[in-house]
C-alpha cells in the first residue's frame, strides 16, 4: 500500500522499544529511530518525537530494585530518567546535524484554549527552526498519568493530542507489537493482523482489550483511544513494530507491515 505525501510526522515510542527488559538504553534501537527521523528532516518533512521511558530509565540508573510503586519514587525516576534520555536524544540528533528541544506537557495545559496555542506557537517556532521536538507528559506535576486514572493516562494518547496541536498529517506509534489484530495475538495463535482501518468498530475495541506490558503503561486499548482522537482531527495513523524502528522509512514508502488508521 502506497501511503500519501506527509509532511509533518509525529513519532511516538514506548518504553519497551526504548529500553531493554533490565531498563537500560537501548541504544542500537534509539541510534536507528534518530537516523531515521534525520533521514526525513533531510527529505524536507517535519518530525516530533513522543518518547516515553523517563520513568524506567531512571529506575535504572538510581539501581532501584524495580519500578518503584509510590507516587513520589516514580516522580523522582522520571525526573532523572527524562535528564538522561534528552542526552542522549541530543547526542544521536547532533551526530546527524540536528537541533532537538524538550517540551513537557500535561493535559490541563491542552485542554485551556489560552495554553494550548502557546504550546502550538512553540511548536510552530520550533518548526521554523528546524528543531525537532521531543515530548513527553511532565511527570512531576502530572500524578494522574503515573496512576493509570486519567488525565492524559499514558503516551499514547499525549502523542494524538501533541499530533492536533502541532498540525502533523500522520502519527506513527512505534509498539512491542506488530498492529491491531482481531483478538489479542498473546493468548490467541490464530489472531490475524488489520492491515487497514477507516472506521474502529466495537469488535475492534472489544478484541483490543484492555493492559499493556510490563515496560510501559499503553496496551491496545490505549492506541484505539490514540486513532479515536487522530482520526477525529484528520490525522492519518500508523502502528507498527519497534523492535527495529527503521521500519519508519518503509512505512513512509508504503512497504512496512502494520495497521493503517485513516482514509484511503
Ligand atoms: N511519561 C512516562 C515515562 O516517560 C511514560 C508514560 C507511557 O509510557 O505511556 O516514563
Amino acid at each position: 500500500m502506497s501511503l500519501k505525501e506527509y509532511k509533518r510526522i509525529v513519532i511516538k515510542v514506548g518504553t519497551s522499544t526504548l529500553t531493554h527488559p533490565g531498563g537500560g538504553l537501548n541504544l542500537a534501537r534509539i541510534e536507528r529511530l534518530v537516523r531515521a527521523s534525520c533521514d526525513l528532516k533531510n527529505s524536507g518533512r517535519e518530525v516530533v518525537i513522543v518518547t516515553s521511558g523517563a520513568v524506567g530509565v531512571g529506575v535504572d540508573k538510581l539501581g532501584l530494585p524495580s519500578k518503584p510503586t509510590a507516587l513520589p519514587d516514580k516522580q523522582a525516576a522520571a525526573a532523572v530518567g527524562q535528564c538522561t534520555l534528552m542526552h542522549i536524544y541530543d547526542k544521536f540528533f547532533s551526530e546527524y546535524g540536528h537541533k532537538v528541544a524538550q517540551l513537557l506537557l500535561t493535559r490541563d495545559v491542552m485542554e485551556e484554549s489560552g495554553t494550548r496555542e502557546n504550546v502550538a506557537n512553540t511548536f510552530a517556532r520550533l518548526f521554523e527552526y528546524g528543531v525537532v521536538p521531543i515530548v513527553n507528559e511532565n511527570d512531576t506535576v502530572s500524578v494522574k498519568e503515573l496512576e493509570h486514572v486519567t488525565s492524559f493516562g499514558d503516551n499514547d494518547t499525549l502523542s494524538a493530542v501533541v499530533s492536533a496541536v502541532c498540525g502533523a498529517d500522520l502519527l506513527i506509534i512505534l509498539s512491542d507489537i506488530e498492529g491491531l489484530y482481531d483478538a489479542d495475538p498473546r493468548s490467541n495463535p490464530d489472531a490475524k493482523l488489520i492491515r487497514t482501518v477507516t472506521e474502529i468498530t466495537p469488535e475492534m475495541r472489544a478484541a483490543a482489550g484492555g493492559a499493556g506490558t510490563a515496560g510501559g503503561t499503553g496496551g491496545m486499548h490505549t492506541k484505539l483511544i490514540a486513532a479515536d482522537i487522530a482520526m477525529g482531527a484528520g490525522i492519518d495513523m500508523y502502528i507498527a513494530s519497534g523492535e527495529d524502528p527503521s521500519i519508519i522509512t518503509s512505512i513512509l514508502g508504503g512497504s512496512a507491515t502494520g495497521t493503517f488508521f485513516g482514509k484511503l
